[in-house]
């Protein structure tokens, strides 16, 4: 890899927030040569990171000194039917997405952004507009090939300890190199709305009412500028069309309609790639609270948020049914959450008012979202981890037993798993 592009990756990982670099790059073209580098690294206690594409908010993938394996070469898409879709690490969201679509399916949750990888993906858990409905994209993973830290390589299934280890567990007890991810049927047709509210009340009751409304696919909820909040729906089904007067009714009388267009399939973004998003780049604190509780957060959340923040920043809600509970990330009991998402402007980071922000989620029975927790100490990680700390521990002991992993991100009970070691 050359200098130049490390550097594009540095200035996408972590929101331009850190500036890491590494000892040495390795583009993996199979999960041999993946194996051949952890048997290399495990034999020297080298740390050894992975990067998908570089999109966490975290410095991580591009840990000090150590060997970075950079898995976008690990993308090929090797088998798709009705069911699923077997792909590389490194394959794009925008290539399975268009694999799956070829054949009328579709993976049941994707990312707004669609060059983040299956594999990071699946490696911090995956949310997206349809999440409120279908859940994360790790609830539908069917398989995962990996290697772990000493080069073995392995298969593993729902069921077995390392399976959930790896879901949402930002690398820390193996490298996925292969993902099989469920497919679902997709309709071809599909109508979007964009609703307005100026009034908080309405826009909580829509936001929930929307989620129960069996041919709703994506709902994507925010505040904007002026105190109004705003709803992005997308439909789909057969009935579409005819029940647009009655899916109108349904809201509230206080639903301002700025939007209604056909669209081609629901849960595809309008601005799936990086260059959209650049703006939006900045310092993103994400957390999960019980549903019921997300009106009142969010109202708490606003009073915190610095105004110009709606302006250039963004708060967003997005709905999630949740399922499971894989150890490494830790969400508040129940299946009905609300991830509650505030980005502040680069330039503009306050961190009191983050500190502020994150204490609203926790009063009210919330977790971070931990793909953007960003650096914390052994005991800020405990509490994180609640009565599940002394399991994320045992994991890592049994699964990378010299720590050698995506060091530097989470604060273990002992010194040389919070560090990584340099090579
Ligand atoms: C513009 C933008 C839009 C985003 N939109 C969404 C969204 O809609 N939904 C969402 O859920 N997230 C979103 N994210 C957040 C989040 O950063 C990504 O989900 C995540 O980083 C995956 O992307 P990646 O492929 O770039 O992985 P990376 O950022 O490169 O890696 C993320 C983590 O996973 C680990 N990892 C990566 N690949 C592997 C692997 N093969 N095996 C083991 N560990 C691995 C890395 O070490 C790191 O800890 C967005 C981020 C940005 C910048």
């Amino acid at each position: 890899m050359s200098r130049g592009m490390l550097r594009d990756l540095q200035a996408v990982t972590a929101g331009r927030v850190y500036d890491r670099s590494a000892f040495v790059v390795v583009e993996p073209a199979h999960r041999d040569d993946v194996s051949a580098v952890a048997r290399f690294c495990s034999a020297r206690g080298v740390a050894l990171s992975t990067l998908g594409t570089g999109h966490a908010q975290r410095p991580h993938a591009l840990f000090n000194g150590g060997v970075v394996l950079d898995m976008r070469a690990l993308n090929a898409i090797v088998r798709v039917d009705e069911e699923a879709i077997v792909a590389g690490a490194g394959a794009r969201w925008f290539e399975i997405a268009d694999a799956a679509l070829a054949i009328d399916r579709a993976p049941p949750v994707l990312p707004t952004c669609l060059e983040l990888s299956i594999g990071g993906t699946h490696a911090t858990g995956g949310i997206g507009v349809a999440s409120f409905r279908h859940g994360q994209q790790i609830d539908h993973c069917l398989a995962l090939d990996v290697v772990m830290a000493n080069g073995e390589q392995t298969t593993c299934t729902p069921g077995d300890a390392l399976f959930l280890a790896c879901l949402g567990g930002l690398g820390q007890c193996a490298i996925i190199t292969q993902v099989t991810h469920a497919l679902r049927p997709v309709a071809r047709d599909s109508r979007e709305y964009r609703l307005s509210y100026s009034d908080h009340a309405a826009f909580a009751a829509d936001c929930a009412t929307l989620a129960d409304e069996p041919d709703v696919e994506a709902i994507d909820a925010q505040a904007v500028p002026d105190g109004r909040f705003q709803i992005l729906v997308r439909r789909e089904g057969p009935a579409l069309h005819a029940s647009h007067a009655a899916f109108i009714e349904r809201r509230s009388a206080r639903a301002g309609m700025h939007r209604d267009r056909p669209t081609k399939v629901a849960l595809l973004p309008d601005t799936p790639t990086t260059d959209a998003f650049l703006p939006l780049i900045g310092a993103w604190d994400e957390h999960f609270v019980p549903a019921n509780a997300a009106p009142d957060v969010t109202r708490a959340m606003l009073s915190l948020v610095p105004s110009d923040w709606l302006a250039r920043g963004h708060v967003l809600l997005w709905q999630l049914a949740a399922r499971g509970s894989p150890p490494f990330m830790p969400r508040p009991p129940g299946d009905r959450l609300a991830l509650i998402s505030v980005r502040a402007p680069t330039d503009a980071v306050d961190l009191t008012a983050m500190a502020g922000i994150s204490e609203v989620a926790r009063e009210a029975g919330g977790t971070r979202y931990v793909s953007r927790y960003r650096a914390a100490d052994r005991s800020t990680w405990s509490a994180h981890f609640g009565a599940g700390w002394p399991t994320v521990n045992a994991l890592k002991r049994r699964f990378d037993p010299q720590g050698i992993l995506n060091g530097g991100v989470i604060a273990y009970e002992e010194d040389q798993r919070s560090e990584g070691q340099h090579g």
